[in-house]
């Protein structure tokens, strides 16, 4: 049983994994912390409701890196590091975000760890994989990938974390996810964490949990308490020269949210021209642009990212102050996960919605799902912007991105209405492989346009 004093010296970790936790700043368990590192420790299997933002990753990882920590070898021998603990998440970002925090955590541990994520070169990953790791991050397709090659064996995993599973099925994995579990001892740890508790991601934890013990640290589907939401309704083609405005006055490090790769591109691309400092990221960038841009985010270069959602998944950026969804998602568990990414570990934030009358339909799911009528604010009365020269750091955006942002194009588009495509989902950037890249798209699609309400 845990209380509200629980410490983390009482959660009966390694002082080697405490030194770690002191070493990252942490005073104290977060609640999700407090309910799953004792049950994990116990070997139990959990469903855990918990969005990103509540510190779920150290909750499944401290008591992950207590486990292992009789395994840990200073051995050189492939053999005496074989993979024991498999995380799976939907994206290579989250993936990535996921292995920093067991590095940061197992610092003082000889564990070792990796990533493996699709869109990048296979070779560095099936070589590291050969020296032996005892905690593999991976995203689906990609862990097939390798199964496939024969550079990973995972015949000793004891422990599955499932990060995102509710992303992981809207994005169509599930035949990846039971190809993988295939491959897995019977015997083992199993630890699913999710978002949202769907019927879908009930009937996953039914299939793949043993007698779990099911644990939420806030209402399921419940937007984040410390985050003040706000719409504003806008016609489509003013949403533009609305946004723009609203950077301008608020003049804080702000994620903008789009539905399509396509609006990403462009919307960065006009922001630039306004004299803002912006970039974008989704699925049709590379992973190093991506990660360009991400790091110029993170490190105050640029103010303004615009993502699409499958992009945005598992980023943690500390203390990002405001989140502005440009167009409104449709599927409604997609604006809890957006608007997680400010109000992060206790801080506040502001999520701003701009809601064109074609987007009315997706806002009523959204209040359903939150419980909660999400204020309506007046629509400032946008002024002509004075059109700025470019900081100089701004130019250090990729070069594509400078060469699109100088080729003439028309901004007729932006005053087109808003047209929700099929197209308009950011394609996984590890799809599921057991399809034909052609029809790896379709349930992805599904996915983005599902609306649904529970
Ligand atoms: P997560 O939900 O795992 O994405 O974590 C969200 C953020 O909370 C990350 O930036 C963590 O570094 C931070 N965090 C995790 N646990 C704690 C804690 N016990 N105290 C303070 N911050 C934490």
């Amino acid at each position: 049983m845990t209380t509200d004093t629980t410490t983390f010296a009482t959660l009966n970790l390694d002082p080697k994994i405490l030194r770690a936790i002191d070493d990252q700043g942490y005073t104290t368990p977060t609640p999700i912390q407090a309910q799953a590192i004792p049950l994990v420790l116990e070997g139990r299997d959990l469903m855990a409701g918990a969005q990103t933002g509540t510190g779920k990753t150290a909750a499944f990882t401290l008591p992950l890196l207590q486990k292992l920590a009789p395994h840990a070898s200073t051995s050189t021998s492939p053999a005496r590091h074989p993979v024991r603990a498999l995380i799976l998440t939907p994206t290579r970002e989250l993936a990535i975000q996921v292995e920093a925090s067991v590095k940061a955590y197992g610092k003082h541990l000889p564990l070792r760890s990796l990533v493996v994520f699709g869109g990048m070169e296979m070779k560095a990953q099936t070589a590291a994989l050969k020296l032996g790791v005892e905690i593999l991050v991976a995203t689906p397709g990609r862990l097939l990938d390798h199964v496939e090659q024969r550079s990973v064996q995972l015949n000793q995993v004891q422990m599955l974390i499932l990060d995102e599973a509710d992303r992981m099925l809207d994005m169509g994995f599930m035949p990846d996810l039971k190809r993988i579990l295939a491959l897995l001892p019977k015997q083992r740890q199993n630890l699913m964490f999710s978002a949202t508790f769907s019927n879908d991601i009930k009937k996953l934890a039914d299939d793949f949990l043993t007698d779990p013990i099911l644990i939420e640290v806030a209402r399921s589907n419940a937007a984040a308490e410390n985050v003040t939401q706000k719409i504003y309704r806008s016609a489509q083609s003013d949403k533009q020269a609305l946004l723009a405005q609203l950077l301008r006055t608020q003049n804080v490090q702000t994620l903008i949210f789009t539905k399509t790769k396509l609006t990403a591109s462009r919307l960065a691309r006009m922001l630039q021209k306004e004299g803002v400092a912006a970039d974008a990221i989704h699925g049709d960038k590379t992973q190093q642009e991506r990660m360009q841009a991400l790091d110029a985010f993170k490190e105050g270069r640029i103010t303004t990212l615009v993502a699409t959602d499958v992009a945005a998944r598992g980023l943690d950026i500390d203390q990002l102050p405001m989140v502005i969804n440009y167009e409104i998602p449709s599927a409604a568990e997609d604006y809890v996960h957006r608007i997680g990414r400010t109000g992060r570990a206790g801080a506040s934030g502001i999520a701003i919605s701009l809601v064109s009358p074609e987007e009315e339909k997706y806002l009523k799911e959204i209040e359903k799902l939150i419980k909660r009528e999400i204020p309506q604010e007046d629509t400032p009365r946008v002024q002509a912007a004075p059109r700025t020269e470019r900081a100089p750091r701004e130019r250090e955006t990729s070069p594509r991105q400078v060469a699109a942002a100088t080729r003439k194009t028309s901004d007729a588009w932006f005053d087109k209405p808003y047209e929700p495509s099929v197209s308009s989902t950011a394609t996984p950037t590890d799809a599921p492989r057991s399809m034909s890249r052609q029809k790896r798209e379709i349930p992805a699609l599904l996915g983005g346009l599902k609306t649904r309400t529970e």
